[in-house]
């Protein structure tokens, strides 16, 4: 096994810290949408929740977004996001499985 640096990102949803691969990032960009960024890349001020739907529903429930974010994130925007979420969750576990996404 190699050593490596393992990047960690806080879930602001659960609060626990995570590698980023585990992590999806919502990203509010500077035209002030708030979007899910699988790339990781996207400008903007990021956001990262663990790439599973329930801690989706525990950020909505909490407004955890809009802190992270320092945005009012309407009840519409955690709907959108919530179903864009679970369209990507099988991909991003499947991505996550294969583990070879060095950068
Ligand atoms: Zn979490």
């Amino acid at each position: 096994m190699r050593p490596r640096k393992v990047p960690l990102r806080k879930c602001v949803a659960c609060q626990e810290m995570k590698p980023k691969k585990e992590l999806i990032r919502v990203v509010r960009t500077p035209a002030e949408e708030v979007l899910i960024d699988l790339t990781g890349k996207k400008a903007g001020r990021g956001a990262y929740l663990c790439g599973t739907v329930s801690c989706f529903r525990l950020a909505k429930k909490s407004k955890a977004l809009d802190r992270a974010l320092k945005q009012p994130v309407s009840p519409e925007i955690y709907d959108q996001l919530e179903r864009d979420f679970i369209s990507v969750e099988e991909a991003f576990l499947a991505a996550k499985d294969r583990g070879d996404d060095d950068e």
